[in-house]
């Protein structure tokens, strides 16, 4: 029998953790974690990810600070408020939510925020951690992170003898994610376009996870029987079935098929999504123990 997850279940768990580390902090040191989420213009769908980032920020007690930037924002402003923010002692936590506007240079923002406060795990500083197996000393890519909670949860912590596969080698999920399966002991592939022959490695793989971006890409017979399937992927595909015009939220994996082979699997809405915004908050209150000199709880 597959096993579905809930990941809107771990991820209420990781919040009410995150919420009692935050709550001990501030009671033991006066210290609430704090974050600052920056957005530049007006997509709709980043407004979106933002408001629910400052409502998740404030059910966890967090000091939560929303900066938002017009679209003709110049790069040196945006820099200033950077540079402000890592001088700031009230916060613990930036996170400038990406995609931002074309004439902006994201990457040199990115990597301006000092590492300690880079909760999104995407500085250098970070990302070297993670490919150096130096789990407790960055902030982990959140996406990743609550990636291998499921996989910690159905697998334990040591995945010494098992063989997983990543399809997409993305900066911001690939990459981290191969490197934590790597530092848990798996033996680990990374397939991405250029990948001759997929199929033929799903089928070694105990752990598959797809971060492709392509609905009902990992079919039923790709799937090792009994293995462990995280699908990653996020895409908007049409839904006639609900109206005329009307779209739904969709994975890479084909669902209804692999869930008849694999072992355990995560829906999409409902799997990975709601970790990455529990795993923000997580990263906030780490880096807050951190400021205050506390060794930060595992999550
Ligand atoms: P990306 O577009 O940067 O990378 C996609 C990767 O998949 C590339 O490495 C590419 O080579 C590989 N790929 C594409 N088609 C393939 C195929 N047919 N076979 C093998 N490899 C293939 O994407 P990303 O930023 O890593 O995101 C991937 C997906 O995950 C997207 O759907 C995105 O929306 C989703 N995502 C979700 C979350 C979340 O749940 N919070 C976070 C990050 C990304």
């Amino acid at each position: 029998m597959t096993a579905v997850i809930d990941g809107k279940q771990v991820a209420a768990s990781v919040i009410a953790k995150v919420k009692n580390a935050g709550e001990a902090l501030l009671a033991e040191t006066g210290i609430r974690p704090g974050i600052a989420v920056v957005i530049v213009g007006n997509d709709p769908a980043s407004h979106a990810y933002v408001s629910s980032k400052a409502k998740m920020a404030n059910e966890c007690g967090f000091l939560s600070v929303k900066h938002e930037l017009p679209q003709d924002t110049a790069q040196d402003e945006l820099a200033a408020l950077v540079d402000e923010l890592n001088g700031d002692p009230l916060v613990h936590g930036i996170l400038i939510q990406l995609p931002l506007p074309a004439h902006l240079n994201s990457d040199a923002i990115v990597q301006a925020i000092l590492p300690e406060k880079d909760v999104d795990g995407l500085h250098f500083a970070n990302a070297g951690k993670v490919v150096t197996g130096n789990l407790d000393g960055g902030l982990i890519s959140c996406t990743p992170a609550g990636a291998m909670v499921f996989v910690r949860d159905v697998h334990g912590e040591d995945l010494s003898g098992l063989h997983a596969l990543v399809i997409g080698r993305s900066n911001l999920f690939g990459k981290p994610m191969s490197a934590l399966l790597l530092a848990a002991n798996a033996t680990v592939t990374t397939a991405h376009k250029s990948t001759r022959d997929v199929p033929s490695l799903c089928r070694l793989a105990d752990i598959v996870v797809v971060a492709a971006g392509h609905p009902d890409l990992l079919r039923a017979d790709w799937v090792k029987p009994g293995a462990t399937v995280i699908d990653v992927g996020i895409n908007r595909v049409s839904a006639p079935e609900r109206g005329e015009g009307k779209f739904k939220l969709v994975g890479d994996v084909a669902f209804e098929e692999v869930a008849q082979v694999a072992g355990v699997i995560t829906p999409v809405p409902g799997g990975v999504g709601p970790m990455t915004i529990a795993m923000l908050m997580a990263n906030t209150v780490i880096a807050a123990y951190r400021k205050a000199g506390r060794r930060p709880p595992k999550f």
